[in-house]
């Protein structure tokens, strides 16, 4: 457990069994009820479902919205702080259908309420909201059909703001608000000079391409005024950039914005809402540190800082509290989803040279080579590495300009990959800091990949496309010493198709920790943190669809129980997603096995056997099957 950082990255959400098994502890670590993660995949398998699979934890959602709003109250009594807290979730987080259910569903205790930044969010967030006085912020760009869906939402009840991101917006709204009688409620988005820092800082700052600037704030500021509509502008809304590492940053920020919220109100407008848009940060790496996958401080020390900066910034100058908005996705959702994905196949780089493979009279490239290997000692490791490529290289060219046979150019491989094994052998017993910086890069290089049956494009994008970092455990075998070091592959045809950045004792590394897969039993490796953005971010390289997704909470006995189950694509829905009409497509292949018939070249039972195999793949699921 403690080689995974389990404690350190699940925030009491999952720990380690004494029988080694990863277990999910849905009330927090202190809680003594505890599901099995192994248990959970075995009662998976007896209900006929396969893996890759998506396991959703709802309790674990429901414990994030009430951390959320427990920590933001409890500031709030600290500092007998005048105004209240209220959560909105960004759909954007994770828009599935079940997720913004149970938000609307958990978050109705604390008034939590929706975050939209498109139409199509609008329209899910209107559905599932369902409590008169429901908090709906509108982010994103507004059309007049957005508008007037929000401006209906205000006369069901519904507390719709639309905060503007771009001055053309406010003529917008006063002419429909105009039209329809209905006075609107509105935000205004500030770009600060204060930016945090991370993967996303670029959302926040001067350079921002979203909200208004100082000048563009008060051409909108005089265009309500002038319009009759000052009294709409009632709240300001500006967005760090998510996963902000550290916490000085969230405070310099929020500094800034009581300033501008303070200028709003000298301007005559009313406000009485500080929305804090999202950054809170999760940490990935469990190294509680200022790096971009981590943090250095905890939600309950955010909602401090958060309450107590308002309240002093107010305070000075004699401003009533507002009532502080967060829209924090990534903290409520990212615990809810583990991947659990089984290895398929090992392959190791392992060279297997005998060295009387190497004649006497071997030509002097294989024989120098050779000689790399046996010269190596604990000071001339940078030497013997540069020698093992040169040589490696040379034979190549020799190879091919045809000096060199293919047997010559194979040993020639083979001594290289013994010669590097030997390097980074010597290497692993040093101290990292003594080994040469190049050297470092042996160890995924010599590391065994481990295929993973999922595709990181579909169920982990940010790993691709932003070198996220994802806690990565083996579900099970944990209190037996990992022997292995591997990167995981995964099985679309594409190099970038895998994960060799891990997180080990609360710092990344290039390999993980793994066990010698046993025979007859399959080795499961879960992907933890993963239920903010990865859904809908995914896509279909190579056609592999959504996972099944499973939903489980905890029985009775240690047991589980299943809350709701979607099956992934099959094979036809994935043709169907990009074109294809999975009946047409049947009807074409059947068309070419009856040509087949035709010709003679197989007869009707094959026929039924070929048809039968192609229709029951079609219908099945678009990973390996076993
Ligand atoms: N609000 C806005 C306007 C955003 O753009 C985002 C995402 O970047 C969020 C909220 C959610 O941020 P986070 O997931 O860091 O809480």
């Amino acid at each position: 457990a403690a080689l995974y950082g389990v404690r350190e990255w699940s925030g009491g959400y999952f720990d380690v069994s004494e029988e080694g098994d990863v277990v999910l502890c849905p009330k927090g670590e202190n809680d003594g009820s505890r599901l099995s993660l192994p248990r959970v995949v075995e009662g998976l398998r007896k209900r006929g479902i396969s893996m890759p699979v998506l396991l959703r934890f709802p309790e674990l959602l429901d414990q994030q919205i009430h951390e959320l709003n427990s920590g933001f109250n409890e500031a709030i009594e600290e500092y007998s702080y005048g105004g209240r807290y209220r959560g909105v979730y960004p759909v954007k987080v994770n828009q599935q259908e079940q997720v913004i259910d149970e938000v609307c569903t958990y978050g109705a205790r604390y008034g939590h309420g929706l975050e939209a930044g498109s139409k199509a969010e609008l329209i899910a967030a209107l559905a599932y909201l369902k409590n008169p006085g429901d908090l709906l912020i509108c982010n994103g760009y507004k059309d007049e059909r957005f508008i007037e869906l929000g401006l209906y939402a205000r006369r069901i009840g519904i507390d719709c703001v639309f905060v503007i991101e771009t001055p053309i917006e406010v003529n917008l709204i006063i002419e429909t608000a105009k039209r329809l009688g209905i006075r609107p409620k509105v935000g205004v988005r500030v770009r600060l000079s204060s930016c945090g820092s991370g993967h996303w800082k670029d959302s926040g700052g001067d350079r921002s391409v979203f909200g208004l600037n100082a000048g563009q704030l008060m051409d909108c500021i005089d265009r309500f005024r002038e319009s009759g509509y000052l009294d709409c502008v009632q709240l300001l809304h500006y967005h760090l950039g998510s996963q902000v590492p550290d916490i000085r940053d969230i405070r310099t920020s929020l500094t800034e914005a009581c300033r501008v919220y303070v200028g709003l109100i000298e301007e005559g407008a009313p406000m009485g809402t500080l929305d804090i848009g999202g950054g809170l940060a999760i940490d990935y790496e469990g190294s509680q540190s200022k790096s971009g996958g981590s943090r250095n401080y905890t939600i309950q020390e955010y909602c401090r800082d958060v309450i107590e900066t308002v309240k002093h910034q107010m305070d000075l100058s004699k401003v009533d509290h507002p009532t502080i908005v967060s829209e924090s996705g990534r903290a409520t959702v990212a615990y809810y989803s583990v991947l659990l994905v089984d290895v398929l196949d090992v392959n190791r780089f392992e060279p297997d040279l005998d060295e009387s493979e190497v004649p006497q009279d071997a030509h002097y490239l294989l024989r120098n080579s050779l000689e790399v290997g046996r010269a190596l000692n604990d000071e001339n490791l940078q030497e013997c590495y540069n020698d093992a490529f040169y040589y490696r290289d040379e034979i190549r060219q020799l190879f091919q300009a045809g000096a060199l046979g293919l047997r010559d150019r194979s040993l020639g491989e083979k001594i290289f990959w013994d010669n590097l094994s030997k390097i980074w052998k010597l290497c692993s017993q040093m101290d990292e800091d003594e080994v040469p910086e190049e050297l470092l890069g042996l160890e995924s290089f010599l590391a065994d990949i481990y295929y993973g049956n999922f595709s990181l494009f579909q169920s982990l994008p940010d790993a691709w496309a932003i070198d996220q970092v994802f806690p990565v455990v083996p579900i099970e075998r944990l209190n037996e010493e990992p022997s292995r070091r591997a990167i995981l592959s995964d099985i679309t045809c594409d190099c970038d198709g895998k994960v060799d950045r891990f997180v080990e004792s609360g710092r990344i590394r290039r390999t993980l920790a793994v066990h010698e897969p046993r025979d007859q039993e399959k080795y499961l490796l879960g992907v933890f943190l993963v239920g903010a953005y990865q859904e809908t971010l995914g896509d279909l390289h190579n056609l592999l669809g959504d996972t099944h997704v499973v939903s489980v909470r905890m029985g009775k006995g240690g047991d589980f129980e299943v809350d709701r189950e979607i099956e992934g694509d099959s094979i036809a829905d994935v043709l169907s997603y990009v074109e294809y009409d999975p009946k047409q497509v049947s009807s074409r292949f059947r068309a070419s096995v009856e040509r087949a018939v035709r010709s003679g070249d197989i007869d009707v039972d094959e026929r039924r056997s070929i048809v039968k195999t192609f229709e029951d793949t079609l219908r099945g699921y678009t990973y390996f099957e076993e």
